[in-house]
């Protein structure tokens, strides 16, 4: 609706400066197109993607006869739609049941928090939930989960110190037993370059599989947006190690970098990974699912 598009609009403010700015009306000219390569470089769109884009673009104004900024401008838009469009892909609630997410990433990308946002998005999706504190190693990332779990009325499933494998196996026994609908999955922050933490969290995958079939269903990274291109190299590194199926981009409201969704989209051309939804603020009504041409709208607009 129209306050979702305004809160994205307003969380993407910092990003956005580095393109909505250099439509002033000027000429569309070569130092025009310039800025604007430049702008999305700044916003963190990275070199490949910012190329392709303004290739696309200067094509597009000889082709149409493109004549004001603003025609340019729409162009833009829907430029950066399309390379977005294949991340646009909806959550899956229906693949399964209960359908286990497991949550990834680094320590402060977000990962406790989505969770209880996605926990708040999925009671108004009419689903049972019930989440499971995989970083048994900091009390402080329990009694996090806990409060969001009391905030949404929903069951945790934790015991500190045990094996993370063990309490996520567990709460999915539990869940079958009960019949809910969604397990969210917490685990410990960690590099893709700590060895070891990577091969528990290869080992934490492998372990929900004996708990029921084909689970989980959804490996999801959370990134923190303010990151930049660091975002790349994780994307690569623990799809490699336990196979995404998907990333949540957080803090895009705290940042001039959100043009990092553009860097992963290009990366990831051909074989796109879904980007289930985007963090633009601290409220719990800020994590929104992903939408291409919105997001393209907020950017640009
Ligand atoms: P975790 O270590 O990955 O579980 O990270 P947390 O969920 O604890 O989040 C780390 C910090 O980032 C917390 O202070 C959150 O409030 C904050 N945070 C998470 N998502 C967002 C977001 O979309 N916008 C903003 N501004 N802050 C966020």
């Amino acid at each position: 609706g129209n306050s979702w598009f305004s809160r994205l609009k307003r969380g993407l403010t910092r990003t956005r400066v580095n393109l909505y700015g250099l439509f002033s009306g000027g000429k569309i000219d070569e130092e025009f197109l310039e800025n604007l390569q430049d702008g999305l470089i700044t916003a963190d769109a990275g070199l490949p993607a910012s190329e392709r884009i303004i290739g696309e673009l200067k094509d597009a104004i000889k082709l149409k006869g493109l004549q004001t900024q603003d025609e340019v401008r729409g162009e833009l838009i829907s430029i950066i739609a399309s390379l977005l469009e294949p991340c646009e892909k909806p959550l899956r609630l229906d693949q399964a049941s209960p359908l286990v997410i497991m949550m990834a990433g680094v320590n402060g990308a977000g990962k406790t928090t989505s969770i209880g946002k996605i926990a708040k998005w999925l009671s108004g999706q009419g689903k049972s939930v019930l989440l499971a504190a995989g970083d048994t190693f900091r009390a402080a990332a329990r009694e996090q989960l806990e409060v969001w779990g009391e905030r949404n009325n929903v069951h945790v499933v934790a015991q500190q110190g045990a094996d993370p494998a063990a309490v996520i196996f567990d709460a999915i026994v539990s869940a079958r037993a009960k019949h809910i609908d969604v397990v969210l999955a917490d685990t410990a922050g960690r590099l893709p370059t700590q060895t070891r933490l990577m091969d528990e969290l290869v080992r934490i995958k492998r372990s929900q599989g004996k708990a029921l079939a084909g689970a989980p269903h959804e490996v999801i990274l959370v990134l923190d947006g303010t990151n930049g291109q660091n975002a790349l190299a994780q994307v690569r590194q623990f799809d490699e190690a336990v196979g995404l199926t998907g990333l949540i981009v957080t803090k895009l409201d705290g940042t001039a970098k959100g043009g990092v969704l553009l860097a992963i989209a290009e990366m990831r051309r051909g074989r796109p990974l879904p980007i289930y939804f985007i963090g633009v603020g601290e409220s719990i009504d800020d994590l929104q699912p992903f939408k291409a041409e919105e997001f393209a709208r907020a950017l640009v607009g």
